[in-house]
């Protein structure tokens, strides 16, 4: 009973009221993750419940690994046969067990959103239709917000309210591009990363016998993040429990963040509805960070309208007030941030795990990288272009892939002619059509070639169709490991890249060596039961932008967007790169509900530090390849300034201001101030424009210079350049009040007037 006597009172009554159902929505760092973990190790080890009968839904792969360790040292148990992990992988281990319900092999693929978007990719260009109207994450991202409402593609072709929202959006063969690539996946033996939550739906719905089944294996069901579940995987965990009745969600609604995905924040209202006997708890101790930290987040997501009320303090030090550092641009800041973890380091005796820098994009990290490479501090980025996403990896992915499924067509489409083998891509799309139009599967075109293709071409493919089923006798009989190994020597990939001798070359060579040398890994791992190249694969299918570390060797800095870092904690975060623009996003500042969930984000961010929090932006920074002036982010100012000091240590290039600490209580407008004298070009009003009641992003392909234009927050302006030169679409605006801009179409939201 040891490990229940950690716990305040109402957490204590999180943990130990097991039956019935619990919903935790409360502050950051109150411990709604220590309760839940705390539960399900009560779970076990007091109520004597069955591990296997226990079904924890996490945010990433790594923290249901961490949940999981977490129960059996504190309750000393055996947690293996806990069914624990993020939706997806879950729902995908279910989905292969019970595939053919659904007409599908249980060795389906699983796209990533690479796969999906080259598949959409092709079905426009096969329709004929304009690839610059039909960007292809744009029509991934309707498709994926119709999926995660539940809207399969009939019921979209056939309901005219999304006929006119397609229209409006002139997009009007959005229906028939639905279709066909969920025909396209159905066909290939693959679902894509929605897919996994929609079949799940699917299958419980018109498989009551399945449902049961599961609804009488998961006694208990567990699910943390709830905020950022989306309708699917509320409907989901609602029918599982709707038996036992046993489910206990936790979140907060402060933390919602992706709703941009299509999670819903209604949940957690519909869950009081949906579970009358709710019981719900309120955690208000915040025992993360000092007060400092707990005073400045709550002032700062105080000023969001659409919340739930709650209170969070802490009993916890005072701690040092939040370091607001500038930079002239964002190369300093790399330095700035660099030079400041060095310092704690040596003077405080942190180590490199205990830093965090947070940002709002990817792209982001490579000042940060650059700076902390150059002061040799170790550092570790999770998510951007992660190693599986490399190109050689993903050919040598492929080719297992196909090895398991020979329908998979987007890995059929990047290894047929890889080495080069003359089958070009006229042939290829034939193959790909044939087996469409005669509704066959794509390897039966590929083993009856001669019907479809004439002489040298299908020779060519006959090889392939030796080859690949010599890999599959592998598969079958073999290890991933080994299996990997044969097929990326006899496939001629390895020898490719090895004859390739440039810097680059050497590199791809070595990281397909290290994905040989992570399998190898895999299968000597003694907790893995099934060591077949399916199951490899499938881990990898899933992995999460939090879950590529390397517990080896842990002493790093971690860099990560705000997004990744959700649950987690450091003593010392940096949020960088805290402008206008940059953050909150260009992209999210169209309505007050964009704007307050970019809000919460930067509460998130803010709610991770334990110990010592800087806020850093800078002047001047590249974006889109070019220098762009930037102003700090209102965000700044929208934390309580009495939390805040400026430190002008780092402001090496700049006039000192005279004081390097300010005493507390300095007004808003003197940190306005303060901002503004350090940058005279930033006194240009603060006060943005308004955008009008009817504003509604117009398509901006056919923008043309002359024109005028409305954009939410310059206002009005005229068009004085289009450069379409590139992958990325600019135009140069001369605004009425805020002077000439450069704004990138694809994210820029303009209004024709
Ligand atoms: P988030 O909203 O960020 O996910 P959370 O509410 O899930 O936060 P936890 O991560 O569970 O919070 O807890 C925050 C920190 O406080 C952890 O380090 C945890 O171990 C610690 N903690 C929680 N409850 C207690 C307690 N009763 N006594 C001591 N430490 C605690
Ligand atoms: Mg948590």
């Amino acid at each position: 009973m040891d490990y229940l006597s950690t716990l305040n009172e109402p957490q204590y009554e999180g943990v130990v009221n097991t039956e019935g159902p619990a919903m935790i929505i409360a502050g950051a760092g109150s411990g709604k993750t220590r309760v839940l973990t705390y539960r399900i190790a009560y779970l076990i080890k007091e109520k004597g419940v069955d591990p296997f009968n226990i079904l924890a839904l996490t945010f990433t792969n790594k923290a249901a690994r961490e949940m999981r360790e977490r129960i059996e040292r504190v309750a000393g148990v055996n947690a293996r046969n806990l069914w624990m992990g993020t939706f997806h992988s879950v729902f995908a281990r279910i989905l292969r067990a019970e595939a053919d319900r659904l007409g599908y092999p249980s060795n389906f693929t699983i796209y990533d959103t690479d796969d999906s978007k080259s598949l959409i990719r092709s079905i426009v260009k096969e329709f004929g239709l304009d690839d610059k109207v039909y960007k292809p994450n744009v029509v991934l991202n309707r498709i994926s917000g119709a999926k995660n409402r539940l809207v399969e593609w009939k019921e979209y072709l056939n309901n005219p309210l999304y006929a006119a929202d397609d229209a409006a959006a002139q997009k009007p063969e959005m229906g028939r591009i639905y279709k066909t690539y969920c025909q396209r996946c159905f066909k290939a033996d693959a679902m894509d990363f929605d897919d996994l939550l929609l079949n799940t739906n699917i299958l419980f719905r018109d498989h009551i016998d399945v449902l049961n089944k599961y609804q009488h294996r998961f006694k208990y069901v567990l699910v943390d993040e709830f905020q950022d579940t989306n309708v699917s995987q509320y409907l989901i965990t609602k029918k599982l429990s709707a038996v036992s009745q046993n489910i206990a969600v936790v979140g907060d609604d402060a933390q919602s963040i992706y709703a941009f995905r299509g999670a819903n924040i209604e949940n957690i209202l519909n869950f009081e509805k949906d579970f009358p006997d709710l019981k719900v708890i309120k955690l208000e101790q915040n025992y993360r960070s000092t007060k400092n930290i707990v005073e400045a987040a709550n002032s700062l997501i105080a000023r969001n309208k659409g919340q739930l009320k709650k209170s969070v303090w802490t009993a916890n030090g005072e701690g040092n007030r939040i370091e607001l550092i500038k930079s002239v641009s964002d190369n300093e800041e790399g330095r700035f941030v660099a030079s400041a973890i060095f310092e704690q380091k040596t003077q405080n005796g942190y180590e490199n795990k205990d830093f965090a820098v947070l940002y709002r994009t990817n792209s982001q990290s490579r000042a940060i990288e650059e700076a902390l490479r150059k002061s040799g501090i170790p550092y570790k980025i999770y998510g951007g272009l992660s190693f599986y996403q490399r190109k050689e990896i993903k050919d040598l992915m492929a080719y297992l892939r196909f090895a398991i499924n020979t329908n998979d067509e987007q890995s059929f489409r990047r290894i047929i002619n890889l080495p080069k083998r003359g089958i070009g891509a006229t042939s290829v799309e034939k193959m790909v059509v044939a087996a469409f139009e005669h509704d066959i599967p794509l390897w039966e075109v590929l083993t009856n070639i001669d019907s479809f293709l004439p002489g040298r071409v299908a020779n060519a493919v006959r090889d392939f169709v030796t080859l690949v089923k010599s890999f599959q006798i592998y598969v079958s009989s073999k290890d991933a490991y080994e299996a990997a190994n044969h097929i990326a020597k006899t496939s001629g990939l390895l020898k490719e890249l090895y004859d390739d001798k440039t810097v680059e070359g050497l590199n791809r060579y070595e990281n397909v060596q290290e994905l040989l040398n992570a399998m190898k890994e895999f299968v000597e791992t003694p907790e893995v039961e099934d060591k077949s190249l399916a199951a490899f694969l499938q881990e990898v299918a899933l992995l999460t932008d939090q879950d590529n570390d390397d517990p080896t060797d842990n002493d790093f800095v971690s860099l990560m967007t705000i997004h990744a870092s959700k649950g987690l904690e450091f003593k010392n975060v940096f949020v960088v790169g805290l402008e206008e623009d940059l953050f909150p996003s260009q992209m999210m500042l169209s309505s007050r509900a964009d704007l307050e969930e970019e809000r919460r984000l930067f509460y998130v961010a803010i709610t991770r530090a334990q110990e010592n929090l800087y806020f850093s932006y800078a002047l001047s920074r590249y974006r889109f390849g070019r220098l762009i002036n930037s102003e700090p982010s209102r965000f700044i100012e929208e934390v309580d300034p009495n939390y805040i000091f400026v430190n002008t240590r780092y402001g090496s290039r700049e006039p000192k201001l005279g004081r390097s600490e300010q005493p507390p209580g300095f007004s808003s407008s003197f940190a306005r101030n303060l901002m503004a004298t350090k940058k005279p070009q930033a006194k240009k009003p603060l006060q943005y424009h308004k955008p009008s009641a009817d504003f509604r992003p117009s398509d901006t392909s056919n923008l043309a210079e002359g024109m005028k234009v409305e954009h939410p927050k310059f206002g009005f302006g005229k068009v004085s350049k289009v450069d379409t030169e590139g992958a990325n679409k600019k135009a140069k605006v001369i605004f009425e009040d805020f002077g000439e801009k450069t704004l990138l179409l694809t994210f820029a939201k303009l209004r024709i007037v």
